[in-house]
């Protein structure tokens, strides 16, 4: 399940933010965080913000209220709770990857939020990719621009991105078992990054 997932992405040199999965009712000791993430995980939660599933900016004395206010609110679709340490605000992007029937693993690349949503500012390549393919996919989206630091967001690394294009893409072709890997958001600092949402579909 999402452990075995969180724990492939995390042992293949992704960095994802601290965790604990709880199930409902369950007894936990919390980790030491300055703010916290308190996400509701279930098979009908699949798009977790549009169900109001998602509650960020907690602090640690409210994680349980938060999680008992979702319970309340989503009831039985609440299979387990994702409890994450809050990451900084950075620039949001998205690399996703998918099993094609015709043209086989396939990677995209794109900002996160509007960018996709609206604009489908997005790009493709077949797996594997190199470097250069890599960059060249940063490259074709709007991504250039706002990596580079425009209107005071970050300046980014831009092969630190280029490098966890290709990572996904190895991902996908070592496990032949994945039909679909979704980062969505991977949040970039100027140094480093956090992927604060992992989907993974088998
Ligand atoms: P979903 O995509 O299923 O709605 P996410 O896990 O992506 O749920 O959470 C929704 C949004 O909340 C993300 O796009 C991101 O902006 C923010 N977010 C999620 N997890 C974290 C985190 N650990 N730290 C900071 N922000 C987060
Ligand atoms: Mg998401």
């Amino acid at each position: 399940m999402l452990k075995e997932d969180l724990d492939l992405f995390s042992k293949s040199g992704i960095k994802i933010p601290n965790y604990l999965i709880i199930k409902p009712n369950e007894e936990f000791k919390l980790f030491n965080a300055k703010k916290y993430v308190v996400k509701a995980l279930g098979e009908k939660l699949l798009h977790k913000s549009d169900m109001g599933a998602v509650k960020v900016n907690v602090e640690r004395e409210d994680v349980e209220v938060e999680m008992r206010k979702l319970r309340n609110r989503l009831g039985k679709n609440v299979e387990a709770f994702l409890i994450q340490e809050m990451a900084e605000k950075g620039t949001e992007i998205i690399i996703g990857a998918k099993k094609d029937a015709q043209f086989g693993d396939v990677v995209l690349f794109g900002l996160g939020g509007i960018h996709v949503e609206l604009y489908k500012d997005v790009s493709l390549r077949l797996c594997p990719v190199t470097l250069d393919d890599a960059y060249e996919m940063i490259d074709e989206t709007k991504a250039s621009v706002i990596l580079n630091g425009f209107r005071g967001s970050p300046q980014i690394d831009r092969r630190m991105v280029a490098q966890l294009i290709m990572k996904v893409c190895q991902i996908m072709q070592k496990n032949p078992d994945i039909k679909e890997i979704d980062l969505n958001p991977v949040i970039l600092y100027s140094r480093g990054y956090s992927a604060v949402d992992i989907r993974v579909i088998r």
